[in-house]
């Protein structure tokens, strides 16, 4: 069996990315952090040795246009905003993988345009064509 057009496995990945986006849930940029904290209660076990701090609290960062957040984030909302966080560098590795094939297939789609009776040849054989071609017509 002949091995595929490299631009036909490139369509069938950005294919299957496409589909793997639109299966996406909830998404948001960011990390998790958690935090313990001292308060102002005398004799609090904070304070004692060794320290029992409160906590631990959670907090979301995430920069969104431009600015910096934190958001403070319910003990009992920790495990949906994992999933939320992880589902957006999904997303971003997707676009990532889109992206790469984009640029790949361009290029494929570019070199073939600029040379009409090509059926396939490798690469540096239709660079050079096409070198030709644009010096032909810049003397027309
Ligand atoms: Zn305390």
């Amino acid at each position: 069996m002949p091995p595929r057009p490299r631009h036909v496995v490139l369509e069938r990945r950005i294919a299957t990315l496409k589909a793997q986006l639109m299966t996406l849930g909830d998404l948001r940029p960011g990390s998790l952090s958690e935090q313990y904290n001292v308060c102002g209660t005398a004799g609090c076990h904070c304070k004692a040795d060794p320290p029992r701090k409160h906590g631990p609290y959670y907090q979301v960062s995430f920069t969104w246009q431009g600015r910096s957040k934190s958001q403070f984030v319910r003990r009992e909302h920790v495990a949906t905003v994992r999933q939320h966080l992880r589902n957006y560098q999904r997303l971003r590795t997707l676009v990532e993988q889109w992206i790469a094939a984009g640029l790949e297939l361009s290029r494929l789609r570019l070199a073939e345009a600029a040379l009409p009776s090509s059926s396939g040849g490798r690469a540096p054989r239709k660079k050079r064509a096409a070198t030709a071609r644009r010096r032909q017509t810049d003397a027309s």
